[in-house]
């Protein structure tokens, strides 16, 4: 009988899933899918490891599904599709783990209590991370669970690299730099060595650009900066977030604007970026395929803010050997990774443009010509891969631990 391990990315209305087969030390994808629109339309499909639909189901529209009920339904799918499989341990995605929790944890009851605890630090995702770990717990009281971190990645980078130039009063509450999408940093961190050994050993930028994004300069592998701060809405321009921002415009909103810690927040993350910018859509694919104006100039605005940052990252690392694309746009957009290289061409990428072109098609490929003084990349991300390995490392060292 194989074992499985489950994977699992809650949010506030969906809560994403993938299961892996252990076949040896190897992990395999078997299934894969969500449940989106809880609490307005929900709606749950699954796929196969070839990509073929094998569950669906709709609760029709104003229908309300807690999280419960949809991880009831997940844990029936995969029990009726999981004949020959048995679970062994579920690893979650988790936010935040403060100054804390700096590597993967199993969870306890204990863990979960210090984790409510960093509530504060993201609101608006910690809670629906955590929810799912408490659901599985009770009912399921002896399966071991797994919580990864977003921020934990970025644990390497030194003090100077973390802090706010603030008082120590505000400091102390835990106010500072974290940095986020670690996971992703983390995975590809850990497929450099393979596909690009010099950018492994070497000072490379990784560009995350999903609906969120962010860039992580690494040396050797290790986060040295981020361009995400104390929350996920700082520095690159995103789908819907604004990215860096002058903290005085925040007063401007409360003082003369009228606005409330809510209305802000609602505008900072949901009303800006790509979406705020071009009044069209936060969608890159919807902005790149469109003619206005505003569209052109969100991603003009959008390609010159990765340039910046760029321009910070290599800083920090006192110069650039590599940069790497990863994530949706990342992976997928041919015409962002040649806007962001001629944004960089000071640095010296030079594009080799029939293989950017190809890469996308190939899923990961070097993109910059073989005389670049920079080389370029295209490695798409695979955060759960990286729950995965995270969950069956520490299963493994309980099971061994509880042996002996
Ligand atoms: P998330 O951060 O939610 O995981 P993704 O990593 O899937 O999101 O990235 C979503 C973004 O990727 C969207 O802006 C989408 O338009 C963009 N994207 C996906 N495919 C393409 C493509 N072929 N060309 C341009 N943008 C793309």
């Amino acid at each position: 009988m194989a074992d499985v391990i489950l994977v699992l990315n809650a949010g506030s209305s969906s809560i994403k899933f993938r299961a892996f087969d252990i076949e040896g030390a190897q992990l395999a994808l078997v299934s894969h899918g969500q449940v989106e629109g809880l609490f307005t339309a929900p709606h749950f499909v699954a796929y196969n490891a070839k990509g073929e639909k094998t569950g669906e189901k709709s609760w029709g529209e104003g229908a309300k599904l807690e999280h419960s009920d949809a991880i009831a339904h997940l844990g029936a799918f995969l029990r009726g599709h999981g004949a020959g499989h048995r679970l062994i341990g579920v690893g979650h995605r988790v936010v935040h783990g403060g100054a804390h929790f700096t590597k993967p944890v199993l969870t306890s009851p204990e863990v979960l209590d210090q984790l409510d605890k960093l509530t504060p630090l993201a609101p608006l995702h910690q809670p629906h991370n955590i929810k799912p770990i408490r659901i599985i717990a009770e009912r399921n009281p002896g399966l071991p669970q797994v919580a990864c971190f977003d921020t934990a990645f970025h644990a390497t980078q030194a003090p100077i690299a973390q802090a706010f130039a603030l008082p120590e009063s505000i400091t102390k509450n835990g106010v500072r730099r974290y940095g986020f999408h670690g996971l992703s940093y983390e995975y590809i961190a850990s497929a450099l060595p393979d596909i690009a050994p010099e950018a492994a050993r070497g000072r490379t930028v990784v560009a995350h650009l999903g609906n969120g994004a962010s860039l992580c300069a690494m040396r050797a592998g290790k986060s040295v900066a981020s361009t995400m701060g104390f929350t996920a809405v700082d520095g690159l321009m995103m789908g819907t977030r604004c990215g860096n921002l002058d903290p005085g415009v925040l007063l401007y909103m409360l003082d003369e604007l009228g606005m409330n810690a809510r209305d802000i927040e609602d505008v900072l993350y949901r009303q800006s970026g790509l979406l705020g910018v071009s009044g069209i859509s936060g969608d890159m694919r919807a902005l790149l395929a469109s003619s206005e104006e505003r569209a052109r100039f969100a991603v003009d605005l959008y390609v010159y803010r990765i340039g910046r940052e760029l321009g910070s990252m290599g800083a920090a690392l006192q110069g650039l050997d590599a940069i790497v694309f990863t994530a949706g746009i990342g992976e997928h957009s041919k015409e962002i990774r040649q806007r962001v290289c001629e944004a960089a061409a000071w640095w010296g990428i030079e594009l080799d443009a029939s293989a950017n072109a190809d890469a996308s098609a190939n899923g990961g490929a070097r993109i910059s010509t073989a005389s670049s003084k920079v080389s370029a990349w295209v490695i798409p991300t695979n955060e759960e891969l990286m729950i995965a390995r995270h969950a069956l490392a520490l299963i493994d060292r309980q099971r061994k631990g509880a042996a002996e």
